[in-house]
């Protein structure tokens, strides 16, 4: 992703839209949050940024140093040095770095490294956008409080265990859907936890459960949300 971490200013866009619309969306891992997301800024022409590759690469990093993820300073230190450029290749999407990222993303000067970055994100799309998409756990609540739109998207422990064992298995036939389930439960504890932005339903967000809904049903159900905002503000 050509994106650092570390800019000064807000990433500006060929012509910047005076007031962006951003969508959020936030919950728990492998509830369809970031399918979705993609979905949305495809169809609405939006930017994208998916926040949890943020904290999966500092916990990469972090790993990658042979450091422990829960040493407070050093995962600040490597947060407040962030360059996307330097995970270029990495694969942070492993069940490793996904534990890590969750311990990582409990240090709140981790958050507040990367929290600069996500507002600037939404406010002023890079690219050109006229709005931007940004899902985690924390966008609605925390990061983009005044977004246009927020989901919290959800799905049971077992469905959401299923779907992530499909995406891992490929890579890693060992790997038993009971473990991941347990990773699951343990990272969605930590990650609503925390005291520093914990993951939560905004009171204004929409809940979107996809336990029995096809991606396509659970697009379907947030465009007609999003639909109905849009007309009233319009992009
Ligand atoms: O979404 P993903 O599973 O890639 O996120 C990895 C971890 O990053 C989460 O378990 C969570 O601890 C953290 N995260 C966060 N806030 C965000 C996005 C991700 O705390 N906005």
């Amino acid at each position: 992703m050509p994106i650092k971490v570390q800019i000064s200013e807000a990433p500006m866009g060929k012509s910047r839209a005076s007031t962006p619309l951003i969508v959020a969306l936030d919950g728990p891992a492998a509830s369809g949050k970031g399918t979705l997301s993609r979905l949305i800024s495809d169809q609405y022409d939006f930017a994208y940024l998916d926040t949890g590759t943020l904290y999966r690469g500092v916990a990469w990093l972090v790993l990658n140093d042979k450091r422990d993820p829960a040493d407070h300073d050093y995962a600040a230190k490597v947060a407040q040095n962030y360059d996307l450029d330097k995970i270029a290749g990495a694969n942070i999407r492993s069940r490793d770095v996904g534990a890590a990222a969750s311990i990582v993303a409990a240090n709140k000067d981790v958050r507040a490294a990367l929290l600069d970055f996500q507002r600037r994100f939404a406010v002023s799309p890079p690219d050109g956008f006229k709005g931007a998409v940004l899902d985690g756990r924390d966008i609605g609540t925390v990061v983009c409080p005044d977004a246009t739109v927020k989901f919290f998207v959800t799905a049971s422990a077992k469905v959401r265990a299923h779907r992530r064992w499909l995406e891992l298995a490929p890579e890693r036939p060992d790997l038993e859907e009971a473990s991941i389930y347990n990773d699951l439960l343990e990272r969605d504890a930590r990650d609503a936890a925390r005291d520093d932005a914990p993951m939560a339903r905004a009171e204004d967000a929409e809940l979107l459960d996809t336990t029995h809904l096809s991606i396509d049903a659970a697009f379907a159900a947030a465009r007609r949300v999003i639909d109905g905002v849009f007309r009233q503000c319009g992009p």
